[in-house]
């Protein structure tokens, strides 16, 4: 398996499976990671819509949700996923074929969004109680 992301904001970031009967299934990423500063969740939320090179398609590809546990190195919602035996067995493509590199990577990319979000908040709105700011000049 290999994960690409891109610096980019008009290239996507893929996902690409390669071993068994998903190899070389590649699909595009959404990622999501909360942005509060203070949250440890360390889970990743993987959007990964399949590519479909053949023309027309009947409807959208659906995108199959992964989320992704940092600390437990698991896929956190693959009991859910049951429910739909596509979104599962990708899952569990996934869950084999990921690896420490992959891994750290996504572990970088969450720790870099977390940093980026304590360097975007302000540490007056953080803890205020009162709307200081506000009050008129002149009440000092
Ligand atoms: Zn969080």
């Amino acid at each position: 398996m290999q994960l690409a992301f891109s610096s980019s904001r008009e290239a996507t970031d893929s996902l690409l499976l390669e071993q068994g009967d998903f190899a070389g299934r590649r699909y595009s990423l959404k990622i999501r990671i909360c942005q509060s500063p203070v949250c440890q969740c360390e889970h990743v939320a993987l959007y990964c819509v399949p590519e479909t090179r053949e023309p027309p398609q009947p409807q959208p590809p659906v995108p199959i949700f992964l989320e992704m546990d940092l600390a437990q190195r698991a896929i956190a919602n693959l009991e859910k996923l049951k429910a739909d035996p596509t979104a599962f067995t990708v899952a569990k493509a996934v869950e084999s074929e990921i690896s420490e590199a992959e891994w750290t990577k996504l572990r970088n990319l969450y720790f870099a969004v977390k940093q980026h979000a304590t360097e975007q908040a302000d540490p007056d709105q953080l803890d205020a109680h009162f709307p200081l700011k506000s009050w008129p000049a002149t009440a000092a």
